[in-house]
């Protein structure tokens, strides 16, 4: 297969770059590196600097002629978003209604997007499925979720085929304390610095932890499928800030305190997504448990 990963020089995308390429297929990544690095960009892969607001981006994809298109470059700063709301739409609607463009006048066999458990907001239930209506609360919750309706319409006017992944937060080597599943660098980060870890009120939040392999694993199944719908990438169990730090702790063969500092204003309070549809129509399933992940990338944060 001929593939494009944008973002490809990022967290997520640079694993699924690798992954590609490990399988034998041929990878080019677009990306500006305004948060990727050149050198997270495999070897075998083909590394495009470029903007996707760019005007040569159609000329790029053209050229390339990919059969898959993995879109996941991103403004994926929650804070940045409710600071420039204008910038975040920038990047994370318009550039994607360009690149969906571009797409769909090469042909392109199927678009997969990354999308985010963030455009549910604060939901009152426990598990959310695919079904339940998405009201965000953050720009950037906002800006995915109207990337997706852009999605669907090119797919209805067009026939531009397509799969959106929802990831619960993705956690793993690589992983920026920026990100969504950002606790998880955070407190690596700490532990780096020999600092205490910090939890951010009483630690009984919930996230839904998922690792970077299986989010890869995902995105290549959604690139095999044949359909076209919405899929939550997450393991479906929740885990409290404190189990996570715990599970950190129990990494590490020296003691490692925990500090308790207030909670912080327009935290979510539970997220956990349901992943039985994907299990169902893409035959994938998560692998890791969140303890082994953590040793993975524990490992390779604190190498
Ligand atoms: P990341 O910041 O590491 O990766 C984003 C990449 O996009 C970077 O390499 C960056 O340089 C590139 N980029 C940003 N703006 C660009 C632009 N205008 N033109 C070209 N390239 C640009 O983030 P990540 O955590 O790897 O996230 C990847 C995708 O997954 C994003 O779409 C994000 O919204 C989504 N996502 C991430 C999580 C998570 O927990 N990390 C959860 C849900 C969804």
């Amino acid at each position: 297969m001929k593939a494009l990963v944008t973002g490809g020089a990022g967290f997520i995308g640079s694993h699924l770059a690798q992954a590609l390429a490990d399988a034998g297929h041929e990878v080019h990544v677009l990306d500006n590196l305004s948060s990727g690095k050149a050198e997270w960009v495999p070897g075998q892969a083909v590394l495009h600097v470029l903007e996707l607001n760019s005007p040569e981006l159609h000329e790029l994809v053209g050229r390339i002629r990919p059969e898959v298109v993995f879109h996941l470059a991103a403004q994926a700063d929650v804070q940045r978003s409710i600071a420039d709301p204008a910038f975040d739409a920038q990047v994370n609607i318009t550039g994607t209604v360009s690149l969906l463009d571009a797409c769909r006048k090469s042909a392109v066999r199927r678009f997969v997007f990354a999308s985010t458990s963030g455009v549910y907001g604060d939901s009152v239930h426990e598990k959310l499925s695919e079904d339940i209506p998405a009201a965000p609360i953050s720009y950037y919750g906002q800006s995915k979720l109207a990337a997706e309706g852009y999605i669907r319409i090119f797919h209805k006017l067009y026939g531009l085929p397509y799969t959106i992944l929802r990831y619960g937060n993705v956690y793993g080597p690589r992983q920026t304390p920026k990100g969504e599943g950002g606790v998880v660098a955070v407190f690596l980060q700490q532990l780096r610095r020999g600092q205490p870890i910090t939890i951010h009120g009483d630690g009984g939040q919930t996230r839904d932890f998922v690792y970077v392999r299986d989010v890869v694993e995902a995105n290549l199944a959604a690139a095999a499928s044949t359909g076209c719908g919405l899929y939550h990438v997450s393991t479906g169990r929740s885990t409290t800030i404190r189990q996570l730090a715990e599970l950190i702790r129990e990494t590490r063969s020296a003691p490692v305190p925990v500090l308790f500092g207030e909670a912080r204003p327009g935290d979510i309070r539970h997220s956990c997504l349901d992943n039985r549809r994907a299990q169902e129509e893409l035959a994938w399933s998560p692998r890791y448990r969140i303890a082994d992940g953590l040793r993975e990338t524990c490992a390779a944060f604190l190498a």
